[in-house]
């Protein structure tokens, strides 16, 4: 599917340069009067080298992409083949990308399917729901792509993470074919795990794509961080510890920080438990670290949900949403390191 998209960018290139061919060369000036680079010299007393300009009525452009990594922090330059062709003109823009401009997309969220294979394909591609890459459990070495990363794909819903709202907007979505859960009688959750060959091409593109937009370590994260009343996946199997450790992608607390805040938590939920005010500040603590959620001073519903959902990603080994000393240690140890800018 790659080869297939690469194909069509490639053939718009040449539509492109080929249209550029019978365009009037003579409407077009020959640029002239460039200048050589200056210096100058920023609050930080950092030397800044001005790339080379040129001046067209008396306005200086840059005579060189200037639009990658290390000129603009939060820009790393892929280029795009996305452009207006007004009928009659031609759209200049190889000399003239502001540095003031970034990525649309800030996160980056995973899912799984709840689908075998080919199902999950048939479903994300024919379907109102989808999501930009899709990867398979086939042991093979393919990645689908099901969406250009610049359009929006339909995987987070109704979603929230500190300020931002519907994520769909300025996220990547990956999809993982899993089949999720079974659940007994009692409701107890039991998840089926992933192959090691499907989490090496997840961290794979995941370290690609966090690496190209520059998505911060708090903006990674599962469907159920984002939804928690609503979504479990990627479940408690996902090994975020994993990717943190190995490939230096999303959040993981320190486990000094964890210990030093367990006897404490350990005290509050031992004597303060059912207390109102204690159960506000777990809430707060819950919303502070990006979890959109009400504070009721009741342990309700939503509540347990999102103390599942952080349980999912950083406490795997028990997520029956209950607050207790562990989790609360290791929330307070997230908050400590990923503050709330
Ligand atoms: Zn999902």
């Amino acid at each position: 599917m790659r080869k297939t998209l690469y194909i069509i960018g490639l053939s718009t290139l040449v539509f492109s340069c080929t249209s550029q061919k019978n365009t009037n060369k003579n409407i077009y000036r020959t640029k002239t009067a460039v200048s050589q680079p200056k210096t100058a010299v920023n609050s930080d007393s950092q030397e800044k080298i001005k790339p080379q300009v040129t001046k067209e009525h008396g306005v200086e452009f840059f005579t060189a992409n200037i639009a990658d990594i290390t000129k603009n922090d939060n820009t790393a330059s892929y280029g795009s083949i996305v452009s207006a062709k007004p009928a009659g003109y031609k759209v200049v823009k190889t000399h003239f990308p502001a540095i003031a401009q970034n990525f649309r997309q800030k996160y980056l969220i995973l899912h799984y399917t709840v689908l075998p294979d080919d199902k999950s394909v048939q479903v994300l591609t024919q379907q109102s729901v989808s999501a930009h890459y899709l990867v398979n459990n086939l042991g093979d070495n393919e990645i689908y792509q099901l969406v250009d990363e610049n359009k929006r794909s339909y995987h987070a819903g109704i979603s929230a993470w500190r300020a931002d709202k519907n994520l769909n907007d300025t996220s990547i979505g990956i999809e993982i074919v899993n089949m999720g859960y079974t659940a007994d009688a009692t409701g107890a959750k039991t998840f089926q795990p992933f192959s090691d060959e499907q989490i090496k091409k997840v961290a794979a593109l995941a370290k690609d794509i966090v690496t190209r937009y520059q998505i911060p370590a708090t903006n990674v994260l599962a469907h159920s961080d984002i939804a928690p009343t609503r979504k479990q996946d990627p479940g408690p199997l996902f090994p975020w510890k994993k990717l943190y450790d190995e490939y230096q992608i999303g959040m993981w607390y320190d486990e000094a920080a964890k210990q030093t805040l367990l006897t404490t938590a350990q005290t509050d939920i031992s004597t303060k438990y059912n207390d109102a005010a204690f159960i506000y500040t777990i809430q707060m603590a819950l919303q502070k670290f990006g979890y959109a959620l009400d504070s009721s001073g009741k342990w309700d519903d939503a509540t347990k949900k999102t103390i599942e959902a952080l349980q999912y990603h950083f406490r795997p080994q028990n997520y029956n949403g209950i607050m207790d000393a562990e989790t609360w240690a290791i929330l307070q140890a997230l908050n400590q390191k990923y503050p709330t800018k």
